[in-house]
């Protein structure tokens, strides 16, 4: 039995784009497939306007909630 490749997740080596703190959220351009990485609260700063230019959205703050290791 191979080990299934579940979809990309995010580790404590990914990093925001913007601030560097530890990214979150993965958002793929549709235009150019690449990838951008953001914190939460980067991640939420750009969502609106950036997230209808990308294929896809991956949200990984329910963690921080889970972890309760961010406060915004
Ligand atoms: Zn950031």
């Amino acid at each position: 039995m191979s080990v299934a490749v579940a979809a990309p997740t995010l580790t404590s080596t990914d990093r925001c784009d913007r601030c560097g703190a530890q990214a979150y959220i993965r958002a793929v351009l549709s235009s150019t497939g690449g990838e951008l990485l953001f914190c939460a609260h980067h991640g939420r700063d750009v969502e609106t306007t950036l997230r209808p230019q990308t294929s896809e959205w991956l949200d990984e703050t329910t963690r921080l909630k889970a972890e309760r290791h961010f406060e915004d």
